[in-house]
């Protein structure tokens, strides 16, 4: 992985050093500029055309979606779902008055969650769209801490000094909700015995003080699902042993949209009483384009009053709980789309299609003398896996992260967290739209790099470092 050397200097990512950018001499006339400043607004104005050639040619220096292993995020819908969105983009999330219609599709869509995560009673649920999963964590711990405050006040005990108990593997949205609210983040340090947060030694982290426990549906490192009935069972034994009664709230991010459809028997969600709150991104295996998440609230007492905020519809008022005011609606609008267009059967379909082509490479991957799996693809369509101990000292994950990254593949490498850093893992997210035909050109790739990398002669030379990357 190539960090730029002062890794505050992000002007100067992306292609081309130069301040300013050039016109297409094809797209050139009298009386316009012909180099635009980069970090500076122009002075003058462009015809739109020159304009939408300059940010089209940029934004295709991205490189392609459909190469990229590395997201989770949806890089492809449908030619219907592109006219949605096109004719919906001007509509704000926010103004339920003058959008009555896809105020209440988005009450129709998460009420459908509640259902699909197995809410008692959906039409008692509550629940929100949100820009992604990280505001919708932050909401169901915003309302997690509400709760133990005002039960702490009402006992008469302090409130100062609130904790989390979370994996270490969560995503960065958890440190930053500790950090913006104000909530001491407990860290279980993941190991190789225990890969997740599996409620061992629960107990050492727990304390009155605790607002809840976060149990992953696939976490982002590796995909393997946190199980949450096991966290479950052990807040049970605490709460008989000590009367301190701590609330789940489950990130599902990708899993929420995953084991519903196609581990139905696994019980991770509302079938929990201590599930209080469930989050998923629908721009993830939701299938939607970027900018939709989701979080619904197992019935209305579990998200306290005095967080909701009311704006006005048709003539009365709506209760609205978000981190922000204006944002797109048309999100929305394609999630309700996909919902209609799917079903559960045509989820099921799809998400199974993506696990059959991620279990089939990991399987494929196992079989490489120099890898070793971490899982294998079975939870959500992603999975990771290291290089076996003493296999080489010639070459690692991070260079065969660029290797095929010259073939335009995108498969990051990356350490594991804290107790478990020396270990680098490599990932592959399996999206809707990586067929098992792309998946056998991909195999084919790896194996050709790995040859490589094994018939070189030296160490792969490093900048003035040396290897990185010990097991
Ligand atoms: C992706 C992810 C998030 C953040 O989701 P966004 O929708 O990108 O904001 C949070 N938690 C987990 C487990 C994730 O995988």
């Amino acid at each position: 992985m190539s960090e730029p050397a002062d890794p505050t200097d992000f002007r100067g990512r992306g292609v081309g050093t130069s301040d300013s950018i050039s016109a297409n001499p094809v797209f050139e006339r009298p009386g316009e500029a012909t180099e635009l400043p980069k970090n500076r607004m122009p002075q003058s104005e462009s015809y739109p055309d020159t304009a939408y050639q300059i940010v089209h040619d940029e934004a295709m220096l991205d490189g392609n979606a459909r190469l990229n292993l590395a997201t989770f995020v949806g890089t492809w819908m449908d030619d219907f779902a592109v006219r949605l969105y096109t004719e919906s983009a001007d509509k704000n999330m926010i103004d339920k008055d003058e959008y009555p219609q896809t105020a209440a599709i988005e009450t129709r869509c998460w009420t459908m969650l509640a259902d699909l995560w197995s809410a008692a009673d959906p039409d008692n649920a509550i629940g929100t769209s949100t820009i992604g999963s990280s505001e919708a964590c932050m909401l169901g711990g915003l309302a997690l801490k509400r709760r133990w405050q005002k039960r702490r006040r009402s006992e008469g005990k302090s409130t100062e000094a609130p904790n989390l108990v979370l994996s270490s593997a969560v995503q960065v949205c958890w440190e930053k909700f500790c950090n913006y609210f104000e909530v001491e983040a407990r860290y279980v340090p993941i190991t190789m015995e225990h890969r997740t947060l599996d409620g061992h030694e629960l107990d050492k982290y727990v304390d009155e003080n605790t607002i809840g426990v976060v149990a992953i549906m696939g976490v982002t490192y590796t995909g393997a699902y946190e199980p949450v009935a096991e966290i479950s069972a052990a807040l049970d034994r605490i709460a008989a042993d000590t009367g301190v009664d701590v609330p789940i709230h489950v990130d599902g991010a990708s899993g929420a949209m995953i084991a519903p459809f196609c581990q139905p028997d696994l019980v991770w969600d509302f079938r929990l009483d201590r599930v209080a709150s469930i989050s998923t991104s629908g721009h993830k295996y939701g299938l939607v384009y970027p900018g939709v998440g989701w979080v619904v609230w197992r019935n209305k007492a579990a998200l306290p009053d005095e967080l909701i905020f009311y704006v006005s519809y048709l003539g009365g008022s709506m209760p609205t709980f978000a981190l922000n005011f204006s944002r797109p609606g048309a999100q929305v609008l394609l999630q309700y789309y996909m919902f209609l267009r799917l079903g559960s059967d045509g989820y099921t379909r799809v998400q199974q299609e993506s696990l059959a082509v991620a279990q089939y490479l990991a399987q494929e991957i196992a079989k490489l003398p120099a890898f070793e799996l971490w899982n294998d693809g079975s939870d959500i369509p992603v999975f990771a896996w290291m290089l076996k101990k003493g296999y080489t000292d010639k070459w690692t994950l991070y260079d065969l992260s660029d290797r095929l990254r010259m073939k335009g593949w995108l498969v990051p490498a990356y350490p594991m967290p804290d107790d478990l850093a020396d270990v680098t893992v490599q990932r592959i997210v399996v999206r809707n739209g990586l067929s098992h035909d792309l998946a056998t050109a991909l195999l084919a790739e790896i194996k050709t790099e790995v040859d490589f990398l094994d018939r070189l002669e030296t160490p792969i030379p490093r900048e003035g470092q040396p290897v990185l990357f010990h097991h």
